[in-house]
């Protein structure tokens, strides 16, 4: 049975139940595999013949390694991929894959949902229940909330900023009820997440079994495998092809996921890791040399403004480097090792734009600022290594252009068609705040006589 060990090394190796469960280790680690289970190459390629939730089950079948029988897997997967996956031809060689099919228009749907069913399953056989404690400054909580709607162990409290988020985004959070409790806070991003930190800290809370489902769970992280394997399979045509992924970068999920599918023995050219104007990774790789970046710097592609990113850590452990959640390196990663597959970009605001525009005019779709970002990055990978051709590419849409309706319509002229989850969304009636709070304590009150 594959184990778990913490990226700070100082708790013991848990299970993947209690990863899962637990969220994030003692020792402020996050949870990564002891050894990464390989796929055979061929198999790979006869990916081919599979759909998206066979592949899905062929990938986590072999990492979860027995820990959940195999019908019960089967039944989270087919519960939680229940929609589909686009992928575009762009020019000869490049393809741009849709990971925006979800019900929230976002990659984030992936490792949310079958998280939640993964919590699910787990709680039921403790026969326990939990409170999910998210913050948010917009597009995680709708995900979020979605994928834990309705499951019976669960109850979700999402804390946004209340003037900083979008009426849709808003609308994602407030619209579903049940389980789902959405409270708005006068106050900034950081306020929500001190809220959410203390109260995680909070020995008087222990009894209501708060927990998170942020990207530093591991069972968030390991579903975005799926989709590189999937991608991958539509497009080759010889069993040793290999691909580059140009993969937008924030807290740096989905590359680590992408890393772990390669490690699995997916044939990666390369990763080009996409970040705005947040560099920090970018020059790490270049110069060897890690600095945060406090407060992190605001970009078009909001999603991605993360200065300090969590899964850096877990990048390290692949590479057999540690640096802990403060962003200190402890131990030196394999820096050429790295080097030889990841190329790291950092695109500005203003050649984000130019590329929505570009793209526009070039190829008559709509990439968003997310998109457009891994775009550019590719663009710039592509100049520099003129001499590879023939080499075929995917480039990751994480989000829907109508999420961003205002900045599209600025430069592009053109409204982004509403996709039907969303649209369904804006005529719901939204459930009122069910509390003000202006402390850490109107907040605890909340948790101890409403939940
Ligand atoms: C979260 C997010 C990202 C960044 O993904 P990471 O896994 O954190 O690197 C990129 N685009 C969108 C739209 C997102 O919501």
């Amino acid at each position: 049975m594959i184990k778990f060990h913490s990226t700070n090394h100082s708790t013991p190796d848990v299970n993947f139940k209690t990863a899962v469960l637990k969220g994030q280790a003692l020792d402020k680690g996050l949870y990564m595999l002891n050894q990464i289970p390989k796929i055979n190459q061929e198999v790979i390629f006869n990916f081919k013949d599979l759909n998206l939730q066979e592949i899905a089950f062929q990938v986590l079948k072999i990492i979860l390694d027995q820990q959940i029988p195999e019908k019960d897997l089967k039944k989270i997967i087919k519960n939680a991929l229940n929609f589909e996956i686009g992928l575009e031809k762009i020019t000869q060689n490049d393809y741009l894959c849709h990971l925006t099919k979800g019900p929230t228009c976002s990659f984030k749907d992936f490792g949310a949902r079958i998280l939640a069913r993964l919590m699910e399953y787990f709680l039921s056989i403790d026969k326990k229940n939990i409170i999910i404690l998210t913050a948010t400054s917009g597009d995680t909580g709708g995900a979020v909330a979605q994928a834990m709607y309705s499951m019976s162990r669960i109850k979700v409290i999402i804390l946004y900023p209340k003037n900083e988020v979008s009426d849709l985004q808003r609308k994602q959070m407030t619209t579903l009820g049940k389980n789902v409790i959405a409270i708005g806070i006068n106050g900034k991003f950081d306020d929500c997440q001190k809220l959410v930190k203390t109260a995680f800290a909070d020995e008087e809370l222990e009894d209501y079994n708060l927990s998170s489902a942020n990207s530093i769970n591991i069972g968030r992280l390991l579903p975005q495998s799926i989709y590189y394997f999937w991608s991958y399979s539509r497009i080759v045509k010889t069993m040793d092809e290999k691909v580059i992924f140009s993969v937008p970068s924030g807290n740096f999920g989905n590359l680590t996921a992408g890393i772990i599918a390669y490690k699995m023995g997916l044939p990666v050219e390369r990763f080009v890791s996409a970040v705005n104007e947040n560099d920090e990774f970018p020059k790490f790789l270049e110069s060897g040399s890690y600095h945060s970046i406090v407060p992190s710097r605001n970009c078009l592609s909001s999603a991605m403004n993360v200065g300090n990113p969590s899964n850096l850590a877990r990048i390290f452990d692949l590479y057999g480097g540690q640096i802990d959640e403060n962003g200190i390196i402890i131990k030196n990663p394999a820096l050429n090792d790295l080097r030889s597959i990841i190329t790291s970009y950092s695109i500005s605001d203003s050649l984000t734009k130019e590329t929505i525009v570009d793209f526009y005019k070039q190829y008559n779709r709509i990439i968003e600022p997310h998109g457009a970002v891994g775009w550019a990055a590719l663009q710039k990978y592509h100049k520099k290594n003129s001499h590879q051709t023939g080499i075929k590419s995917i480039t990751f849409e994480t989000a829907d252009p109508a999420k961003f309706p205002n900045e599209i319509i600025s430069l592009i002229k053109v409204e982004p068609k509403l996709p039907k989850s969303l649209e369904n969304i804006q005529n719901k009636e939204e459930n009122p705040n069910p509390v003000e709070i202006t402390k850490y304590e109107d907040f605890k009150s909340f948790v101890q006589n409403k939940m």
